[in-house]
């Protein structure tokens, strides 16, 4: 069974995530740095960006600006040419679905 963690995100003493979401080696770290609740939490933010930017995520160029909001999100770690997504919260709860 997996062990107790110190998640990257929220600093807490918890189980891992325990699966890789992305076939890669920020899906390996997130399955064993990552909590669950964080990961939930990233999950509903990266919905907020992809609707806030239209994102077409058969693009590249989206993946690549999707994981490099994940890694800033998760890890803190941004790259010095990305810009993090900035969500406008004002308008929470006046868009229509
Ligand atoms: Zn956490």
């Amino acid at each position: 069974m997996a062990d107790t963690i110190k998640c990257k995100h929220c600093g807490e003493k918890r189980a891992p995530l325990g699966f890789a979401p992305f076939p890669n080696e920020i899906g390996q770290r997130i399955a064993t740095e990552i909590c669950p609740p964080c990961w939930a939490s990233w999950l509903q933010k990266q919905t907020q960006i992809i609707n806030h930017y239209g994102l077409d995520l058969m693009k590249p160029d989206a993946q690549d600006f999707l994981f490099d909001n994940l890694k800033g999100f998760l890890f803190g770690e941004v790259k010095p040419e990305a810009t993090e997504a900035t969500i406008d919260t004002s308008k929470e709860g006046t868009v229509k679905w």
